[in-house]
């Protein structure tokens, strides 16, 4: 029997995800397929109950779908509640699981890239307030950080967030550059930077000497940021890696083995 899952976004075509799962499905010589499946959102909680009816084992749910997809599902994991989207459903017995490993991902994508993650250097910075935020901030807490601070154009956003992730998070304002000063580990969660959207305006003078820079942007996959970050001697991480990440709790429920992530599928879907 062939196992299907999928990827679910309104559009889709823009999705790396089908590359990642069957560079897996080939290497463990799984009889499965991993298809983009597009969904507007009228039609997504319909597409839903069709993928279940048609044996779908779960799917990844990407923009715009992460916020309905944690509202349809019967159950969802102790980090997807806190982070309040979903980005893997499984279909199982009738019922819909909800998880979201974009933190994981992040944290996975860090831990590999570091070699030593000193998470009590200085505070943690996050740059934007939309969907990734909630996941990076997850991702910090996770990892130990005491002292995150959250920037965003809309400030209202960034203390919104700052609320939910209140034990760690506090939200500033005023000039970015400046905001930045003593910041131990920067991570750009906004699309600034990205192909097609404006640069992000930063001077990371004010950085901790022993700073770690990240961007979530993978494309391109050396940000202006992460040239800038370079160029003044900071470690940096690109965000390719947190999407190669994200992927394996969901290929592990649907197809049953524990994919890894390495220099070889990088390299595929970097092409
Ligand atoms: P989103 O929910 O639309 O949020 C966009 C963020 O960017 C907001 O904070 C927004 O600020 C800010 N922003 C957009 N245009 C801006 C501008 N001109 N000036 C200042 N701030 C601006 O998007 P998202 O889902 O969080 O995704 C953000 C980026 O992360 C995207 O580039 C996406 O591709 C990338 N991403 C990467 C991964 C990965 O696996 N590496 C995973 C998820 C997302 P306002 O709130 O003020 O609008």
């Amino acid at each position: 029997m062939t196992l299907r899952a999928g990827v679910i976004g309104w559009p889709i075509e823009q999705s790396k995800s089908p590359i990642i799962h069957a560079y897996w499905l080939d290497k463990f010589g799984i009889e499965g397929i991993y298809e983009k499946i597009a969904l507007s959102p009228d039609g997504f909680q319909e597409g839903i109950l069709d993928l279940i009816s048609k044996g779908y084992r779960g799917a990844n749910v990407t923009i715009p779908h992460k916020e309905a997809a944690f509202q349809i599902c019967d159950t969802v994991s102790e980090r997807a509640l806190k982070i309040g989207a979903v980005n893997t459903l499984v279909f199982e017995d009738g019922k819909v699981t909800g998880d979201n490993t974009d933190g994981y991902g992040f944290l996975e994508n860090i831990r590999s890239s570091l070699e030593n993650w000193n998470t009590e250097t200085g505070p943690a910075f996050v740059i934007g307030a939309g969907g990734a935020a909630r996941g990076i901030l997850w991702a910090l807490e996770e990892a130990g950080y005491k002292d995150i601070r959250i920037w965003n154009r809309t400030v209202a956003k960034a203390e919104a967030l700052a609320e939910v992730f209140s034990e760690t998070t506090t939200p500033v304002s005023g000039d970015l550059s400046d905001a930045i000063n003593g910041a131990a580990f920067l991570v750009n969660t906004s699309s600034l930077g990205m192909v097609g959207q404006p640069q992000l305006e930063i001077n990371l003078t004010g950085l901790h000497p022993d700073a770690v820079v990240t961007d979530i942007v993978y494309n391109p996959l050396e940000t202006d940021l992460l040239r800038q970050a370079n160029s003044k001697g900071f470690e940096t991480v690109d965000g390719l890696g947190m999407l190669l990440h994200q992927a394996t709790p969901g290929f592990e429920k649907w197809f049953g083995q524990k994919p890894e992530v390495t220099p070889e599928l990088r390299e595929l879907v970097l092409k």
